[in-house]
């Protein structure tokens, strides 16, 4: 599907060309007003794929106004209907679903991310359109008994431009995911892509257009953070900015948004979350989730379960089990339906001096499994690489407490059979998602988010739809005698 042609990589969709040198603002694909481009990188083997367009605030400007206009009112977005709006979002899923080969190839080639994995992606994201899709018009206020004479009642109504800001680790699951409930609450969108990962984002985007998607409802601006995403963050016209990525940007997203107009915030970041396997746990149903837990995607994920607590009588038997599937990971070409886990680009890792690529994979990093001996260790980082700490415990009060000693608050999971330690521990640990005897299950019908350090505001679920939403509450005076 990629062919070189005087340095410039065109992308063949289904017969259409995508030129990745290109935004796409307004329905139109248009080069940067600089003129600059920078190149993705395919992280398998450190090759240029192709040159993107560098957006800047010149570039942003006009994508915002463009979703400006789209959402005026009167504006064939605004003349909408909720039900049309959801067949739009089912058409998309339907173009996903007929090009989720193109897809798939896309997101191994410019993430690195393991082919089998991104099948779960694809599938995943048409899940989320087809959910949201029916979703668009089953939104509605409620009538209120008030005290006055009269009619009280609310309505939910968009609010407005949002910018939508998505990490590198993956990428169209977050595109699908923002854009999908921006567009059933009624917004119009930019959307500003990972520097390290564009190109899904322009593939998904050409679909939206194909779908039928009016003039200017959803922008796509290529470019890198402090310029393109401090631009769209900073902007007056954007009413909110929906954010995943890490906790330090995410602390300079909520600052521009107080700083200029009141921006809504959803923020969606890092994670340390634990995972506790009890005594009386199932060890051939745990040990699986556990090490795919943090191993998956080369433990490039949000809610890696990255702190192992053991209980003491099954400890021994579970490290030397864990470290026996660790060594016989397979690492290497992400293409490979065999391999387990691909690429970790080297400027992508946070803590890259704790991993070590196994020879002739130079770019996959070996899955690493630690043992920390003292209790009072307290890990902190997020690594975001394939590394399992695995840590001994005795009772489940001294694992709550050691389960919460973290700022991170996204994701937690349990595995025990016992129902009043899988309640207990689901109340008190301090985490957006709890898993009791898996891990990473999940559906759109899901809110997912953080507590504490993770953010705030939910993604999925009727939750989510909610964050794209205000509540104008409308009292009519009427006499209730006559
Ligand atoms: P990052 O914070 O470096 O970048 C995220 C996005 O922000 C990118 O598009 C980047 O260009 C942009 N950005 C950078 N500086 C900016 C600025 N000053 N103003 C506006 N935008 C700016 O994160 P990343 O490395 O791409 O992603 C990895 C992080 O994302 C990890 O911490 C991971 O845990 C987190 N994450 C969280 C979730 C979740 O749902 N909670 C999901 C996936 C990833």
């Amino acid at each position: 599907v990629m062919n070189d042609k005087d340095s410039a990589v065109e992308i063949v969709l289904q017969g259409v060309v995508l030129c990745p040198q290109y935004l796409f603002i307004d329905n139109e694909w248009v080069g940067a007003v600089s003129g600059k481009t920078f190149p993705t990188i395919r992280p398998h083997d450190g090759k240029t794929v192709a040159q993107i367009a560098e957006a800047d605030k010149i570039d942003v400007n006009r994508a915002v106004a463009a979703a400006r206009r789209a959402f005026r009112r009167n504006s064939e977005w605004r003349l909408m209907t909720p039900s049309a709006r959801g067949r739009l979002l089912h058409r998309f899923a339907d173009l996903v679903e007929r090009d989720a080969d193109y897809l798939k190839t896309l997101e191994t080639t410019d993430n690195g991310m393991v082919h089998t994995m991104t099948h779960i992606m694809v599938e995943t994201a048409v899940n989320i359109l087809r959910y949201t899709g029916g979703l668009a018009d089953k939104i509605h206020g409620t009538t209120i008994p008030s005290d006055f004479e009269g009619l009280s009642y609310t309505l939910k109504q968009p609010v407005g431009v949002c910018g939508l800001i998505l990490p590198w680790n993956a990428p169209i699951l977050m595109f699908v995911n923002k854009v999908a409930t921006a567009l059933a609450a009624g917004c119009t969108v930019v959307v500003k892509p990972a520097e390290q990962t564009p190109l899904t984002a322009l593939a998904l985007v050409a679909l939206l257009a194909e779908a039928g998607m009016p003039r200017g409802v959803v922008n796509v601006v290529t470019g890198y953070g402090p310029t393109a995403g401090a631009a769209l963050t900073h902007h007056p016209h954007v009413a909110k900015i929906s954010f995943t990525g890490s906790l330090e940007v995410g602390k300079l997203v909520l600052q521009a948004a107080g700083a200029t107009n009141i921006k809504r915030v959803t923020l969606e970041l890092g994670g340390k979350s634990p995972l506790v396997i009890f005594d009386d746990a199932d060890l051939n149903v745990a040990l699986p989730f556990a090490t795919e837990g943090v191993f998956a995607h080369q433990g490039q994920v949000c809610m890696a379960a990255s702190r192992l607590y053991v209980q003491a009588g099954v400890y021994d038997e579970f490290v030397r089990r864990a470290v026996e599937v660790a060594k016989n990971r397979k690492v290497g070409d992400p293409f490979l339906t065999e391999t387990q886990s691909g690429p970790q680009d080297e400027e992508r890792d946070q803590n890259r001096n704790l991993l070590k690529s196994r020879p002739g994979s130079e770019r996959s990093h070996v899955a690493t499994v630690i043992e920390i001996a003292s209790k009072t260790t307290r890990l902190r980082e997020q690594i975001f690489g394939p590394v399992q700490s695995i840590m001994r415990f005795e009772t489940l009060d001294e694992v709550i407490d050691r389960a919460n000693d973290t700022n991170y608050g996204l994701a937690a999971g349990v595995f025990t059979s016992d129902i009043q330690t899988a309640l207990q521990f689901s109340n008190l640990v301090e985490a957006g998602t709890v898993w009791v005897n898996n891990y990473f299950a999940f559906g759109p019908h899901n809110p997912f988010g953080g507590f504490k350090d993770s953010g705030f505001g939910r993604e999925n679920g009727i939750e989510g739809i909610l964050e794209y939403l205000d509540t104008k509450t409308v009292n009519i005076a009427f006499p209730q005698t006559i």
